[in-house]
């Protein structure tokens, strides 16, 4: 059997290494932190990602390697290019690892991103400002994750404190036209490196705080836009020669355009819903995808809405098992519970997730709303 080598050792890593185990294959782990959710149920070399020691064992015992974060170091992604087998290539890193690229790209691809300007110094801003009007999004080129690293400018009063406080991240800054949009919706496509394109339903997306909250599927939204959205992504996972998971996430205006809102080169939250409700998860097709194997069918086997578990989540989660079990057989729904293994549950950070498959997904919601697990 081939051993597969993850750069990145959390939920996603872990995620991918039991789909793939399930298919035969041995995983082998990247991360600093010792019994990572990763290294759980796979081998782990613990060490720093720009560890070059650590990376040249990777890639020593590692026939495909394969990562579950964007921002790998360009210098290792090179290294464990010549050493072991990158199928991703290190060209879809450095697109996605920054908001412009991956802005000119999607444009080069023939979809639609909100309207943006690269920001170079305050008096641009003001001058973009006004031209884009407010509220407008002020973001770090790179880096940003949950909402970090970006400024929501409502006022020109904001105007210097946002540019002072982001520019203190030393990248490109970038300002977006604030989309007033219907709904968020995201797709995730693969390709294989023969070039094979398949894409998963697109979810609806709720975020709270800037974190997913709830993925619905089918989204609530008409047929046809359904399809538009699954052809824009494969039309970018074409455009920018994708091989693995592409994640699109989108906007939903009220006149029925779609806008693209940031790419992900890798499994995705938005896409936990694949585990039980579809024929192939987002993960076996990551799998598939990297090792070079026929793509799997993607079609939905039934309505579903995940749910994210933060840390103020774990808890009342467990505690209140019997009543969600007593709810979900009262509703006709499954809720399946899935935790990642971390040890710390801080406030907001993500723990698991639960599927929860239903004959439709109000039923699915208003499990949700019972449990009294997920109170604002
Ligand atoms: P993550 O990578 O965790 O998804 P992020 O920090 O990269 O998040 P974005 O996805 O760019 O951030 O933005 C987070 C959320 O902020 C979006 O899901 C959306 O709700 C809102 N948002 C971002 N940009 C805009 C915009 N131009 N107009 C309106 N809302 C926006
Ligand atoms: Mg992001
Ligand atoms: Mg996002």
């Amino acid at each position: 059997g081939s051993t597969i080598g993850i750069l990145g050792g959390g939920q996603l890593g872990r995620m991918m290494a039991n789909a793939g185990s399930a298919m035969g294959y041995r995983f082998v782990v990247l991360d600093p932190t010792p019994d990572a959710p990763c290294g759980q149920v796979a081998d782990q070399i613990v060490a720093a990602y720009d560890d070059r020691e650590a990376a040249h064992e990777l890639a020593k015992r590692s026939d495909v390697i394969t990562y579950e974060f964007e921002n790998v170091d360009a210098d290792v992604a090179a290294m464990l290019m010549k050493e072991s087998y990158v199928p991703q290539g290190s060209e879809l890193l450095y697109t996605t690892q920054h908001r412009l690229r991956e802005k000119h790209a999607i444009e080069a691809a023939g979809v639609k991103v909100a309207p943006y300007s690269e920001i170079r110094s305050v008096e641009e801003l003001r001058e973009a400002v006004r031209r884009f009007g407010l509220p407008s999004v002020l973001k770090t080129a790179t880096g940003g994750y949950d909402g970090k690293g970006q400024w929501v400018i409502r006022s020109e009063a904001e105007i210097e404190e946002a540019y002072e406080t982001l520019s203190r991240a030393r990248t490109e800054l970038v300002l977006e036209q604030f989309i007033r949009f219907e709904k968020e919706l995201s797709v995730i496509a693969a390709r294989s490196p023969q070039g094979e394109i398949r894409t998963f339903p697109a979810a609806e997306n709720i975020h709270v705080d800037n974190i997913l909250h709830l993925s619905i599927v089918p989204a609530r939204i008409d047929v046809q836009l359904q399809r538009e959205a699954e052809e824009l992504a494969a039309r970018i996972a074409e455009g920018l020669g994708v091989v693995g998971l592409i994640a699109v996430e989108l906007f939903l205006t009220a006149g029925g355009e779609l806008f693209v809102n940031e790419l992900a080169p890798r499994p995705h939250n938005s896409g936990h819903y694949t585990m039980e409700a579809c024929r192939t998860s987002q993960f076996e097709q990551h799998v598939r995808a990297v090792c070079g194997l026929p793509l799997g069918d993607t079609s939905l086997m039934t309505p579903v809405v995940m749910v994210n578990v933060l840390g103020e989540h774990v808890e009342p989660l467990l505690a209140l098992m019997a009543e969600a079990d007593e709810a979900a057989q009262r509703l006709g729904v499954a809720a399946k519970v899935h935790l990642y293994g971390k040890h710390e549950a801080k406030h907001k950070r993500k723990m698991g997730h639960v599927n929860v498959l239903a004959a439709d997904t109000e039923a699915a919601l208003a499990w949700i709303s019972e449990t009294n697990i997920w109170k604002d």
